[in-house]
Parts: structure tokens; C-alpha cells; sequence
């Protein structure tokens, strides 16, 4: 995008959900400030959302609330922002020799659209086919979690999670599907509460199609207990 382009042209392209990198857009000085030092500073700004609105902050409801937004901004739901909450690669070798493709599925998604900062709420399914490393299987819950505890957009995780595996796991052989519903075209906007979005990226083996098939055989699979 060009240097001249004006505010509504961001809008436009925050609308359509269009993603500018692979990467988080971070700035340099993005840890500074430390988290309590962060959550003092922003407490101010809700305040200033809310009274700019408004509200009674004096409300014995309301008076707790910009405190109690900056701490889950920083803490919880934008906590994956900070590397240092990084799940820790810790792997295994692949003592049992089982050479076949391993599919999570299923995984709980609970992000945040960074065009709007509402909920972005789905499941991911992930697969590897392991070349002699294997991880915990919680490990992958915890890789995407970390992940969508940002502002995101749900392409740029989809592509995150799977070179996060990669790395770990020391093999392009990573897989990864989300499905997920957007708040702000389902509450908001357009409104349309049934649409979901899905994004895929195959790495390695799984850009095969009969590979590929094979996993999204398996996520169709019920495994109601
Ligand atoms: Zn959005």
C-alpha cells in the first residue's frame, strides 16, 4: 500500500480482512514498557473510550471496567504478543518408529481480529508426518493458543501456527485448517451469523493432494465420546 493512501483506505482494507505480512507488525520498542507499566497506560485510554461515550465511570458497574480491560489486553487475550510466552520447544525422538501422518483436531480458537478487535471463535486441526522428532500433543494446543492471544488476522495464524511447527519439529511436513467465526461479520457489518471462514496451508508432503486429502478425511471424522 502506498505511502499516500488516506485513512479510508485503511478502513476499506480492514473491512475486507486483508492482511499486510506474515509476520505480527510490530514496533521495535514493543517491550519498553513492562506489562504493569502497559495496563496503567491503557486503563486511561478505556477510561477515555468510555467517558468519550458517555458513561458514568462513577457507576459502581463501570468503575472497574478499565482496569479490568487493560488487564486482559495485556494479560490475557494479547498475551501472545510478548515471545517470552512462547510455549517451550521441548520434543521427542520418535522412539515407536510410527511414520504416519498424526492429526490434532479440533483445537480451541479464541483470537481477536485485528480490524476490529472482536472475538474471532473456531477450531484448528493440525497434522505432521514426524522425520524422527515428535512433540507433546498438548504442545499444539498451546502453539495455537499462543498465537491467537494477539490481534490477528486468521490467515496469518494459520501460517503462523504451521511455521511454528516446523521449526519445533525440524520438518516442512506441517498442516493446519482453521474454521472459525468472525464477531465482527457475524454481530456487526454484514451481520451474516452462519458464515465461518475457513484458511489452510499445507507444508511439505501435504501440498501432495492424495496427502492432503487423507487429513481432511480424518478432521471429517466424528469423534464424539
Ligand atoms: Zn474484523
Amino acid at each position: 500500500m502506498a505511502f499516500d493512501s488516506n485513512i479510508e483506505d485503511f478502513d476499506a482494507l480492514g473491512n475486507d480482512h486483508i492482511g499486510t505480512s506474515e509476520n505480527t507488525p510490530m514496533r521495535s520498542d514493543a517491550f519498553k514498557l513492562n506489562n504493569e507499566e502497559k495496563i496503567d497506560i491503557i486503563k486511561d485510554d478505556v477510561r477515555h473510550i468510555m467517558e468519550t461515550l458517555g458513561l458514568d465511570l462513577t457507576d459502581d458497574s463501570l468503575k472497574g471496567t478499565p482496569n479490568r480491560v487493560a488487564k486482559m489486553f495485556v494479560n490475557e487475550i494479547f498475551g501472545g504478543l510478548n515471545p517470552d510466552k512462547k510455549p517451550s520447544a521441548s520434543t521427542f525422538d520418535n522412539k515407536y518408529k510410527y511414520g504416519e501422518m498424526l492429526v490434532e483436531k479440533n483445537i480451541t480458537v479464541y483470537s481477536t481480529c485485528e480490524h476490529h478487535l472482536l472475538p474471532i471463535v473456531g477450531r484448528a486441526h493440525i497434522a505432521y508426518i514426524s522425520n524422527g522428532t515428535v512433540v507433546g500433543l498438548s504442545k499444539m494446543n498451546r502453539i495455537v493458543d499462543y498465537f491467537a492471544k494477539r490481534p490477528q488476522v486468521q490467515e496469518r495464524l494459520t501460517i503462523q501456527v504451521v511455521r511454528e511447527l516446523q521449526n519445533v519439529l525440524g520438518t516442512k511436513d506441517v498442516a493446519c485448517v482453521i474454521d472459525a467465526k468472525h464477531l465482527c461479520v457475524n454481530s456487526r457489518g454484514i451481520r451474516d451469523i452462519e458464515s465461518s471462514t475457513v484458511t489452510s496451508e499445507f507444508g511439505g508432503k501435504f501440498q501432495d493432494m492424495e496427502t492432503r486429502r487423507e487429513f481432511l478425511d480424518y478432521i471429517k471424522l466424528d469423534t464424539k465420546f
